[in-house]
């Protein structure tokens, strides 16, 4: 197996370019013979790192990461941390198992990214504002019937609102409907991500800039490095879209690039007319509409592109092109602040499958892959982490047989027929996305 022709292509924009800059842990340069291997420090791959070293606390834990963190998806999302996810169409009473197979699911890895958060004192602007579903269009304010319909059925605490109070609570009278789904939480992703890794157990050894090009599976793994080769027993794959061992899995999984724009900071003046919120984050009802956050310090950010460009970030090019995208979206929805400027343009890869599955697997006795999360990986990413960790070491739990329970994600055709699904696939998320976008 080689992945020699992948090149993990990175900048640093977007949420990375409000903060300070951190350094790098350096490259793996010398041997290391390891029990536990974990590729990739996204979420996924920090949450199981997290969880193996405290399971073996005598143990080492290597984890890889091909680039810097913060560049991956885990630190260009736009900071929905959620509780409840939104399916979309009518309540379906013979699915509420799997509704809150979900929901726990997504629960578990809320709780722990809270503890985490608070045990470390990691300052990443984490939230527990709830979470904001809104409808600007006819197709999605139907979307907001059936979902305020779901949530009464399930009981879940959410407040139902009005063109009017939405435009009193977030300045905008640009949606029709939504819903305030009161559980869930807001981060800035970059600070969440490097404090994940900052903060990492003591027997945890994170390596960046160090890239998984190929392996040979055994007994004892065999991972190959730009210049090294490293020995692993156990190897778990947190690598997202950019999934290793294609010859021990089909293609499932494929990179959807999303955009954004981030303004410069609010004058007082200029938050005055956004409403009574201080802070707050939008999901749209449509799946391909845009989510739109006024961040704790006082910027608004708009996310609202996505397609298939062959698993890699817009150029820039590109990126001028989708920001005027962006600029008509957010005219849309503030022309008092028509005349504020976007200081950041950023893109980001999700992996996604064509059912809208995750995929959580063990490959071979001692190879294990979790990830693909359909552009909803923080608190389900983090869970996923926790799980593949406990199911790696042979242990038992609700976790585990959740995450064993999810559908199975489906097959994927080779290329060329995979770009051409690709593209049909991200395609249709837009169709009917009318004034969400
Ligand atoms: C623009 C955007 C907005 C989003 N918004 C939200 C949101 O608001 N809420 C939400 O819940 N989710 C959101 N998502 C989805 C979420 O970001 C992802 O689901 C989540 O970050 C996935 O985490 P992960 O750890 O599985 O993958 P990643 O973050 O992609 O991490 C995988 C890591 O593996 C590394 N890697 C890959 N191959 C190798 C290799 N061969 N060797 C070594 N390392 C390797 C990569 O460099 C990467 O760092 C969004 C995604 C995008 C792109």
């Amino acid at each position: 197996m080689s992945q020699d022709s992948f090149n993990f292509d990175h900048e640093t924009r977007g949420w990375v370019d409000l903060i300070p800059s951190r350094v790098p842990r350096p490259k793996l340069t010398s041997q290391v013979d390891t029990k536990w291997l974990v590729i990739g420090a996204g979420f996924t791959g920090l949450s199981c790192s997290r969880r193996l070293a405290e399971l073996n606390p005598n143990e080492k834990i290597v984890l890889l990461e091909a680039r810097k963190v913060g560049q991956s998806a885990s630190g260009r999302n736009s900071g929905y941390a959620v509780a409840h996810s939104h399916f979309s169409g009518g309540y379906q009473k013979d699915q509420l198992r799997q509704y809150e197979r979900v929901d726990r699911i997504n629960q578990t890895g809320l709780d722990s990214l809270k503890s985490i958060i608070d045990k470390n004192h990691i300052n990443c602007d984490f939230k527990e504002s709830g979470i904001y579903h809104m409808a600007a269009d006819k197709n999605s304010s139907e979307e907001c019937d059936y979902f305020v319909d779901y949530l009464k059925k399930r009981q879940i605490e959410h407040v139902p609102l009005s063109q009017d109070q939405i435009n009193l609570e977030l300045g905008t009278s640009w949606y029709r409907k939504g819903v305030k789904v009161k559980n869930g939480a807001l981060v800035q992703p970059a600070k969440l991500v490097f404090g994940l890794a900052d903060n990492l157990p003591s027997n945890v050894e994170l390596y960046e800039n160090s890239p998984v090009l190929g392996m040979e599976y055994g007994k004892i793994n065999t991972i190959r490095l730009p210049n090294l080769t490293i020995k692993a027993k156990n190897v778990i794959m947190a690598c997202n879209y950019e999934s290793l061992a294609k010859d021990q899995q089909k293609q499932r999984v494929v990179g959807v690039t999303l955009s954004g724009s981030i303004t410069r900071v609010l004058t007082q003046d200029e938050v005055n007319i956004l409403g009574s919120e201080s802070s707050w984050g939008v999901l749209s009802l449509h799946s391909g509409g845009a989510t739109v956050r006024l961040t704790e310090d006082k910027r608004i950010s708009i996310r609202n592109t996505a397609e298939y460009n062959s698993h890699r970030l817009l150029n820039d090019q590109q990126l001028k092109r989708r920001q005027k995208i962006h600029r008509q979206a957010f005219d849309n929805r503030f022309p008092e602040l028509s005349h504020v400027s976007f200081e950041h343009l950023y893109s980001g890869v999700e992996g996604v499958t064509a059912n809208k599955t995750n995929i959580f697997k063990k490959l071979s006795n001692n190879l294990y892959f979790s990830g693909c999360y359909n552009g909803s990986g923080i608190t389900k990413g983090t869970a996923f982490g926790l799980g593949v960790a406990d199911y790696a070491c042979g242990n038992d739990s609700k976790l585990v047989s959740d995450c064993l329970s999810i559908q199975k994600a489906r097959w994927l055709p080779p290329s060329p027929l995979l770009d051409l699904g690709a593209w049909y696939v991200t395609r249709q998320r837009f169709k009917g996305v009318g004034k969400d976008r």
